[in-house]
């Protein structure tokens, strides 16, 4: 089991590292749904702190995994928190002429569109940036600082490698989005245009994607509606890229980036890595039936993973929240005194 743990440690992403082309990886798991779960198993994974959860090890079950992100969101989490946490900071980069980008991953039925858009009662991430971009707007109008801004959005979906713009093709896409949605990525751009007022009339925009990508569950495995083996293929090689892309990023041994290798790469490129702000946020389900799903999610998005030998005991599920506290301050306490 331990050269097993030692073999699955991926991508320690340099914690000390200034760089900015990192992308931060957050993870959300989304209340348990009785609906979904008609066996009544339970949750199979569960909070243990800010940073860090366990999931049922399906090898072995006398042990659980254990994984770190930068962030994680557990069900208690409120629409608010996710986004001060995971965006707002963010924004104020955009009316500098700078890009972000903020990404849903995971697979269907997991959150991605309740984080991103919400609801009426529990607006998502969308209503909540595009609100907080006109306030920061506004308030440097008032400063008279010499510029003048401008605020413009796009709308687009990128379906089986194709870019639509659901601005402009509103009814069809509203249909073609409720069908299909689990197999696009739905893409906002919010574009902010700063001039200068005087000579020499400088300009510079500053560019935040919001994106609710395609499901991440894999269409050949549960036969997605007859599609055939070639389509889920072309269908997916955006989601891919974008793996590939994140782990370039976040590996950041200078090696090539795989921008150009699929439509939402290239249409991000600018916004995604680089001198860019991007944080990806990981949506996974609790129920046993997303097993697959949350685990190939929770490999892509992970610092580290870990597997300790303990049973995933049901009854505890409030217990494990005092262990990893306990743990740090621990060794905080030993990194303290040996130095
Ligand atoms: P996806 O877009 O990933 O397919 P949805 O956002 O549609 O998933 O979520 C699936 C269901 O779970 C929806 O009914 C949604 O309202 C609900 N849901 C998702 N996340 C949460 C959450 N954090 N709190 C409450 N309900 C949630
Ligand atoms: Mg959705």
């Amino acid at each position: 089991t331990a050269d097993m743990a030692q073999r699955v440690a991926v991508n320690d992403g340099a914690p000390g590292s200034k760089r900015t082309s990192r992308v931060r990886v957050a993870v959300r798991l989304r209340p348990y749904m009785d609906k979904q779960d008609e066996k009544g198993e339970g949750s199979c994974v569960r909070g243990l702190g800010p940073q860090k959860l366990e999931i049922i090890n399906w090898r072995n079950a006398t042990e659980t995994l254990q994984y770190q992100f930068d962030m994680f969101h557990g069900e208690q989490t409120t629409q608010q928190e996710v986004f001060l946490t995971s965006v707002k900071p963010v924004l104020p980069h955009i009316l500098n002429g700078q890009n972000a980008s903020v990404f849903a991953y995971g697979p269907t039925g997991a959150g991605k569109t309740h984080t991103m858009l919400g609801s009426q009662e529990q607006p998502g991430i969308i209503p909540r940036a595009v609100k907080e971009v006109f306030k920061l707007v506004e308030a440097q109008e008032t400063e008279q600082d010499g510029w003048e801004y401008a605020i413009g959005m796009s709308y687009l979906e990128i379906y089986n490698e194709k870019v639509l713009d659901l601005f402009l093709n509103r009814t069809t896409a509203s249909t073609k989005l409720n069908q299909r949605s689990s197999r696009s990525h739905a893409i906002l751009l919010i574009k902010v245009v700063k001039s200068q007022r005087g000579p020499p009339h400088r300009q510079q925009t500053g560019k935040l994607y919001l994106v609710d990508l395609a499901g991440s569950e894999d269409n050949r495995r549960t036969g997605n509606q007859g599609i055939r083996l070639k389509e889920s293929g072309a269908i997916n090689l955006s989601l891919f890229t974008l793996s590939k892309v994140v782990d370039a990023l976040n590996a950041g041994a200078g090696g090539r980036v795989p921008y150009r290798d699929s439509k939402l790469t290239r249409l991000l490129q600018d916004s995604l890595g680089g001198s860019a702000h991007s944080v990806m946020i990981t949506n996974i389900a609790p129920e046993y039936r997303y097993y697959f799903d949350t685990f190939s999610a929770l490999n892509f998005a992970a610092k580290s993973k870990q597997i300790v030998n303990r049973p995933f005991v049901r009854e505890t599920v409030l217990a494990p929240t005092i262990a990893p506290g306990k743990r740090a301050r621990e060794e905080q306490e030993a990194r303290g005194s040996g130095e």
